[in-house]
Order: structure tokens, then sequence, then C-alpha cells
């Protein structure tokens, strides 16, 4: 945890907007990957008005199963965009660094799932 000093923030548990102090830290997450940062897949900064806040967004995404199937379909979707329409599965392991059987592993998650999208763990559904 770290103080995020003087501006304006949104607390991610209360919805709260505030501009002095509040609590800033990471969190486990299978369905956040960076948008060009691979080693920062799978972890999500959240923030909080207060320490206490914090605490309670960390206890949630603790209580939150980590999918790993979740997370390669994310890598996946996100080497897509650049991707040649006739990309082979060999040069989307390659792209993502992800062995073939994850690959499928993750696709069979996806057609069980939905799409990725559909799951938004900051819809403020709270
Ligand atoms: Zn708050």
């Amino acid at each position: 945890m770290e103080d995020i000093g003087g501006t304006a923030k949104l607390c991610d548990w209360c919805g709260r907007i505030w501009d002095e102090g509040g609590a800033v830290g990471l969190v486990l997450d299978s369905s956040a990957v960076h948008a060009r940062d691979p080693s920062k897949d799978g972890k999500r900064l959240v923030i909080g008005c207060s320490a206490a806040h914090l605490a309670a967004l960390q206890e949630e995404y603790r209580q939150r199963p980590f999918i790993d199937e979740e997370l390669w379909a994310w890598q996946i979707a996100r080497a897509l965009i650049t991707a040649p329409q006739d990309t082979t599965l060999d040069q989307l392991a390659d792209t993502t660094g992800l062995r073939a059987a994850e690959i499928q592993q993750a696709m069979s998650w996806h057609r069980t799932q939905g799409q990725p999208d559909s799951h938004q763990p900051d819809d403020g559904a709270r």
C-alpha cells in the first residue's frame, strides 16, 4: 500500500471522489491484461479512498478465483488485435508465449464463458 498524493481520485470500492491521501495497491486478477506490457498481466491496480477501502478491495479480489484460462484468453485477444487474419496456432503461440495446449484450453474456456469482455470487474456494481 502506498500514499498516492493530492490529485482527484475515484475510490474503486465506494465510488467516492476525493483529493488528498488514499491508498493504492495491486491485486491478482485473471481478467486483467496490460495493453503493452505482458509482465503486468494478471495484476490490477486498485485505489481506495482509505486504507480500509483498499483492504476491502484486496480481500474481494483474494476471494475471486484466478482462472489461468481467462488470463490466456485475454492474452490471445490482445495478440489478435494486431495479428494477420491468417495467423496460425503456432504463430499465436509465438506471439503470446503460450503453448498450443494452453491456447486450446483458453478457447475451450472462452466457449463456455462467452466473450471475455462480458466479465468486467470494474462495472461499479456494488
Ligand atoms: Zn472508498
